[in-house]
């Protein structure tokens, strides 16, 4: 069997890695880079518990499993780490001068830590571009080829069930293709019966600290000089980086996952945020001013499993905030549903893609032309 991935972000490149394992022939199909979107600039934090109570629990648990397992037996280092992770609020005029109970060092005296959220038993982070890297390596140890080139749609048997995905106007000749494209998934909706996806914009930058600032996530609310409420969320990484971001915006989705930029103002928001919230931050020297875009479907859970009505087509994305985290599990029980028919160690009927409707792109081509 030949499975085709189109997307290589951390979901491709997980179920790329699962499948490769097991002996599967595959192929990454990625525009632009590996992680070159929101799976190489978001803030790779991890959290056993936090989806508790919803639909995600499960697939959660098992993921964050997972994450210690991989950097126990994989040979790379992505910077996976435990952490204890904290939650606080800070700035605006009448700030309040007594801090919390948790005194956090590397924070300014005006930030107070109300809150711990997470324990290292509880809570890790990695380098989310260099997982991604690491699993796509890993699933290329095994066999696994990366394509970078662009898909612009599916062939089709005569029967209707997938010949393969059309890349750069060439027919690359799969038995099983899966769009797993982050928020451009919404492209393939003109070529498969899928539900609509969204892409929410956020913005982040990631600072050179050195060993300045110790394994303490914070998320915090954050009152800036106009009186608008943000809520930063930092990560100091074991590589001697701090990453930062906040500040969402529902700026349109580009076509190129290359011309994702920050929107006007933004980076200086965050920039003056960040320097109040930590004063090594005021003069550590800024690596990475950068946006992208979290794939979001109309319910908020993510779309895991078969394309309705098209044999051989799936779809794996729609892992808003949680993408980093549920990388793994998604990869492996996707694995099992391409290969066994079935996922075994995750039940994926919550987020079955036929529980939405198909997505009309006519409609959205109406609604902009009128
Ligand atoms: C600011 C921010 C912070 C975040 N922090 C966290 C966090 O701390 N923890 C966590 O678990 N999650 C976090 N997330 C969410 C996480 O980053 C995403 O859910 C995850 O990266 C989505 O991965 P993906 O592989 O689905 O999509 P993407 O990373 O968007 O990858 C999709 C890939 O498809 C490619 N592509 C697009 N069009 C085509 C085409 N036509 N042909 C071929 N390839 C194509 C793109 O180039 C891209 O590489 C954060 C998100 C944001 C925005």
């Amino acid at each position: 069997m030949q499975v085709l991935i189109c997307g290589g972000g951390v979901i491709g490149a997980s179920i790329a890695y699962f499948l490769a394992r097991r002996g599967i022939k595959v192929t990454v199909i990625e525009r632009s880079g590996l992680a070159c979107a929101a799976s190489g600039k978001s803030g790779g934090f991890l959290a056993a518990d936090w989806c508790d109570g919803t639909s995600l629990a499960a697939l959660a648990r098992h993921s964050f499993a997972l994450h210690a397992e991989l950097a126990a037996t994989l040979d790379a280092d992505w910077g996976y780490r435990r952490l204890a992770t904290y939650g606080g609020f800070a700035g605006g005029r009448n700030r309040p001068l007594r801090r919390g109970g948790y005194d956090l060092a590397w924070l300014s005296a005006e930030a107070i830590v109300t809150h711990q959220l997470g324990t290292p038993e509880t809570t890790a982070q990695v380098h989310p571009a260099r997982f991604t890297k690491a699993m796509m390596a890993a699933a290329q140890a095994e066999g696994a080829q990366l394509r970078i080139g662009r898909v612009t749609g599916i062939a089709r048997r005569e029967n209707g069930n997938v010949a393969g995905a059309v890349v750069d106007g060439e027919i690359v000749a799969g038995d099983a293709v899966v769009i797993a494209m982050g928020p451009w998934s919404i492209l393939a909706t003109a070529w498969l019966p899928l539900p609509a996806i969204f892409g929410l914009k956020g913005h982040s930058l990631v600072f050179e600290t050195g060993t300045n600032v110790p394994a303490e996530a914070l998320f915090c609310e954050y009152r800036e000089a106009s009186g608008a409420i943000a809520a930063p969320e930092l990560f100091p990484r074991s590589d001697g980086t701090t990453y930062v971001c906040a500040i969402s915006s529902e700026t349109p989705l580009p076509g190129d996952p290359a011309g994702v930029t920050p929107d006007p103002g933004a980076i200086e928001r965050l920039e003056a945020m960040c320097g109040d919230l930590l004063p090594v931050l005021a003069s550590a020297k800024i690596l990475a001013r950068q946006a992208c875009y979290r794939p979001i479907a109309r319910d908020g859970l993510p779309l895991i499993g078969r394309v309705p009505e098209v044999g051989g087509a799936y779809v794996a994305t729609g892992h808003s905030v949680w993408g980093i985290l549920n990388a793994p599990a998604t990869g492996e029980a996707m694995a099992e549903l391409i290969i066994e028919d079935a996922a075994k160690t995750i039940d994926l009927s919550p987020f079955d893609p036929g529980r939405l409707p198909p997505f009309d792109p006519a409609r959205r081509r109406n609604r902009s032309s009128g």
